[in-house]
This record gives C-alpha cells, structure tokens and sequence, in this order.
C-alpha cells in the first residue's frame, strides 16, 4: 500500500505546473489562474476511475470520513455500526458529529460481520461503515441487505482499498457514499488528501459545500458566494491535488506490480497446510496491497510474526498487541481521554465498552498476520522473502 515508494517526474511536472501558475488554492482567484484546476482535474479522473456521478476531494481519509457521515446528516445521538479492526479515524470521525460509534465484531473477511451488524442495530442506528481493511472486503451483499431492510445508510471506508473490486464494481462505490484517503502510506498519494465519492446529487452537494465551510460554489466570483449550510475547512490544496493527479495514472502500474508480488508470496504459504487465508467473499478481487493469512492460535502467530521481526522479514504486522488498529488496546476511547468535555449522550452511548469483550474479533486477530506488499521488491527479493517466511513459520509450527 505503499504511496511512498513510486513517484517522481510526473509529480514534480504537476506541482510545478502549480508553483510556475501561482495559485495553491482550489477554489477562486478564477482570473488568475490560467485554467489551471488540478482539485478539479483530479475529481474528474476519480469519477472516472471510480464509475460514479461525483468525486469531492477534501484534505485527508479522516476528513473524507467526517464529510461523507455529515452530508448524510448523521449527528448528535445517532449511532454508526463500525468494526473492531480498523483505524482509529473512524470513531473520531463519527465522535466529532455527536455521534455513537458502536464497534462490533469482524469475521474472517477481516471487515464487520453481517450477523454481529445484525443485532447492533437499534432505533438509533442511523448508519453502518463497513472499513475495507487492508485491501478486501466484507461480505458487502449481506450488509446491504441489512442496511436497506432498516433503511441505514451504507458508507464504505475503502481507504485501504483502492483498486478492489466487488462483482466488477470499484470499493467504495457500491454504498451510499465512499471514502478514500491519499496521505503517505496508501496505495496513491497526495502527501495528505482524501476524497469522497457517490452517486447521490445531494450528498455530493452537500459534501462540496461542507467542506467549505459551507460555500455554494455558484457562479466565479468567490467573494460573492452564498452561505447556505454551517461547514468547515476540510479544503485540499492544488499543490496535493496535482500529485495525486499524477498519482492516479500510476494506479494500474501500481496494482499490477501489487499483485505479482502478493502472488509469489501466496503460492509459497500455501504450501503449508496449518496456513490459511483471509476469506475475500465470491465475486471480489483485492487490490493485493496485503497479504493476510492465520495461524492456528494466538500463540503462534505472536511467535512467528516476532520471528519475523528479528530475522529481518519487515513490513509484518501482528495486529492483537496493536493501538491504531484494534481494539483491546483503544484505552484512549474506553477511558474518554479527551481535551474537552464530551457530550453526555456520546459518554452514556460509550459505557458498553467498558466492560464489552470481543471473543470473534480476539478469535481472527489473534491469528492474523498481515504483509504489507511493497512496489520495489524485485522478483528475486521477493522470492528469498517467500522462502524465509516459510522457514520461519515451519520452524514455529
Ligand atoms: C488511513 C486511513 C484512514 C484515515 O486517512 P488519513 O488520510 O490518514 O486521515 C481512515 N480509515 C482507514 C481504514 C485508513 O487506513
């Protein structure tokens, strides 16, 4: 997933096509800027890319996440079904609104579990974010099936997940709204950037607006627009959006070098029987930017990720023991630990977690070991990294 590891002249012609122009913002200065409208330009290629009506880019994944849930009109007292295994960003994103994130647990796709969605919900539930972690996907039929039959809205947080696809359809376009994120260690980058995308006018206008604290974006003098909505600044600067812009032509390069790798790696566990995979439901193809496989316990997985680590297999993450990413150690949101005070409807919604315990979760994480796939791997890298993790992980078994 790595946005670090391929860039250069296209990015550096984009972004000095901006600095020669002179205008770094996105929106106004339309006299000066000689139409040059990389934010614009880069909407335009993500529509396409995506096969939706409308692309808004914002200035980062949690930004994009905030957007989408606002346009949508979650807010105060709403609860918003989210995973246990996902990043941080998508509880402080659902807080900020007023809302209640209600984690629940995931199943072997790695991403929620339709049943335990299934009895979250209550009168409250206004939305549910199913989180394409690590570049696949839940089993996205069933939740939509949930979601309509309660009528909740379906956001897709597919900043892991760029490239993948459901039944030929691109992640992030099958629910009501998708989110991407584009800082530096995603698939594509902008250095910080994100982008939410849909097919609904009215949630698009709302996000275009939103972001802007609240701009209509009529007509081509800026000074004189109108303030329709209350908003707020999750603007994306023409500087980032011209590297994304470059970035973006690079994603079938990107995906294609994903995938080799991933397949070499692929092909060498599984010749181990005790070795199995992340379930990636009927009809979807990753986006290969990790590859995820279980061990047999807890126990194992620790010892052979911390084998890794020691014998020089990088960019392995055990995911159990993790603080971005999982639960058990989300101390920071069981305990409140905030810089203000926190509504008291969130504080009461929040008290489950006190004493809640994830046993399905524990169950696939606890095994999980998952490998991030690097671009600049040669073949013969790659290769000697299959042939050690093996040996590793036989000399563990
Ligand atoms: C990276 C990421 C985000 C947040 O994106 P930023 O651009 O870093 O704010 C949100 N959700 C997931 C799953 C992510 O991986």
């Amino acid at each position: 997933m790595p946005g670090f590891e391929l860039f250069g002249d296209l990015e550096k012609k984009e972004v000095n096509d901006v600095l020669e122009n002179g205008v770094l913002m996105r929106y106004g200065f339309d006299g000066m800027r000689n139409g040059h409208w990389k934010a614009k330009e880069l909407e335009k290629a993500l529509e396409s890319t995506f096969q939706v009506n409308h692309a808004q880019l914002v200035s980062s994944g949690t930004a994009a996440i905030s957007v989408a849930l606002a346009a949508a009109g979650v807010g105060a007292g709403d609860e918003v079904i989210l995973p246990t295994f996902t990043f941080v960003a998508s509880f402080e994103a659902v807080m900020m609104l007023g809302a209640i994130p209600i984690l629940v647990d995931i199943d072997d796709t790695l991403t929620l579990s339709p049943k335990a969605v299934e009895s979250a919900v209550t009168q409250k539930t206004k939305a549910v974010m199913v989180v394409h972690m690590c570049g696949s996907m839940g089993h996205i039929d069933a939740l939509k099936d949930i979601c309509n039959k309660h009528n909740l809205l379906l956001i897709e947080d597919a900043c892991q997940a760029i490239g993948a696809t459901y039944k030929s359809k691109p992640l992030g376009s099958i629910g009501d709204l998708g989110c991407f994120s584009f800082d530096f260690v995603k698939t594509i980058t902008c250095g910080e950037g994100g982008a939410v995308i849909t097919n609904n006018d009215g949630y698009y206008l709302n996000s275009d607006h939103y972001s802007d604290h609240g701009h209509d974006h009529a007509g081509n003098d800026r000074g004189a627009e109108a303030h329709p909505l209350l908003g707020y600044n999750f603007r994306i600067s023409e500087l980032h959006a011209a590297v994304g812009l470059a970035q973006i032509k690079r994603l079938p390069e990107i995906l294609k070098i994903q995938k080799l790798n991933y397949t070499i790696l692929r092909e060498a566990l599984s010749q181990i029987p005790t070795v199995s995979f992340r379930t990636v439901p009927e009809g979807g193809e990753e986006n290969y930017s990790f590859l995820n496989f279980f061990l047999p316990d807890l126990e194992r997985s620790l010892k052979v990720s911390e084998a890794f680590k020691t014998q020089g297999v990088d960019a392995c993450f055990q995911y159990y023991n993790n603080n971005w990413h999982y639960i058990r150690k989300w101390n920071h949101l069981k305990e409140l630990k905030s810089l203000y005070p926190i509504p008291a409807e969130v504080k009461t919604g929040l008290e489950y977690l006190k004493t809640k315990e994830f046993p399905q979760s524990d169950h696939y994480i606890g095994r999980n070991i998952s490998c991030l796939i690097k671009l600049s791997w040669t073949e013969a890298e790659v290769k000697a990294r299959a042939s050690k993790m093996v040996e590793i992980i036989k000399s563990v078994l």
